[in-house]
């Protein structure tokens, strides 16, 4: 493996090429990343770097979301079929339909879409931004696409706002069950519990803790806690348990595993900087109405 490595690092060099790296990659891929980060850290580097390449190691919205925020790159995603179902769930059509039923709302866009959706909504977020976008926005009633658990938890902390919600759903973070929360509070019962608001309002209820990946990883590091049972994708606690060495860490459910988001090896990155694949392609047209969208998110 070290002579994959290698290569990588040489080729990177001389791309002048960054690798960007989900919270939810594999271990080693995180451990080879220029930048590890959840989607909207990753959205805020690809758009700052200075990067001629960028190798986005996540699933395809994210490297739909680095191209708009950076056309001249070139942004390669390494495993050509990392996508994500959640954002297969929602399409322009949707988007018309509601806007068509609700005129007077906001069509807040969770960045788990596709560029075509994103070019259709009025302003993007991401699970660390949301309730402050929405928020920021003049309209009182907001349509948020597609993940209904995310939106349901947006109505609870902005109660001031009608949400219309959509049925969306992350398949990882659905599946955790109330059971399991009950269960993992009884094996270890000095821990707290921190969960991703992509759970469903049931299993959040229970939580310590909600929060995006980042700031899950932010109360952890900042907590005087000791034990934490972690309720996001597995590939959170690499890095969490890399860097506190003096706490733990245990997984909520075992089904909290992204297949998508474990599809990307060390082999494919090291495949993407030799042959510049897979591209990512948009119209400089979708490019424009999607960028607006991201951009006022980064600008809230
Ligand atoms: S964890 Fe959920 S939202 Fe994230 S990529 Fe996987 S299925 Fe999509």
């Amino acid at each position: 493996m070290k002579k994959v490595i290698d290569r990588i690092f040489f080729l990177k060099k001389q791309h002048n090429a960054v690798v960007l790296a989900h919270n939810y990659q594999l271990p080693e891929v995180q451990d080879i990343a220029d930048f590890v980060g959840d989607s909207f850290a990753l959205s805020k580097k690809a758009k700052e770097s200075k990067a001629d390449v960028i190798v986005f190691c996540g699933v395809h919205f994210m490297a739909e979301s680095a191209k708009i925020l950076s056309p001249k790159k070139t942004v390669l995603l390494p495993a050509r079929d990392a996508g994500c179902p959640m954002a297969e769930m929602v399409t322009v059509h949707d988007i018309e339909q509601l806007r068509e039923a609700h005129p007077d709302a906001a069509v807040v866009c969770y960045v788990n879409s596709s560029a075509a959706v994103k070019a259709a909504s009025d302003i993007c977020c991401t699970s660390s931004n949301a309730v402050r976008v929405v928020r920021s926005l003049p309209n009182k009633r907001i349509i948020f696409i597609p993940d209904e658990n995310l939106g349901s938890y947006i109505a609870k902390q902005v109660p001031e706002k009608e949400i219309i919600l959509f049925n969306g759903f992350c398949t990882t973070h659905k599946r955790v069950t109330v059971e399991e929360v009950d269960t993992a509070r009884n094996a270890v019962p000095n821990a707290k519990i921190l969960v991703h608001p992509e759970c469903t309002p049931q299993v959040v209820e229970k939580a310590d803790y909600v929060g995006s990946t980042a700031q899950i990883i932010d109360y952890a590091n900042r907590s005087t806690d000791e034990k934490f049972i972690i309720g996001t994708e597995q590939g959170v606690l690499h890095w969490l348990q890399a860097k506190n060495q003096n706490k733990k860490f245990y997984l909520l459910s075992q089904k909290l595993i992204c297949p998508n988001m474990k599809k990307t090896t060390l082999k494919d990155v090291l495949n993407a900087l030799e042959n510049m694949t897979y591209e990512i392609q948009i119209s400089e047209q979708e490019i424009e109405k999607a960028y607006g969208a991201l951009d006022r998110m980064l600008n809230v």
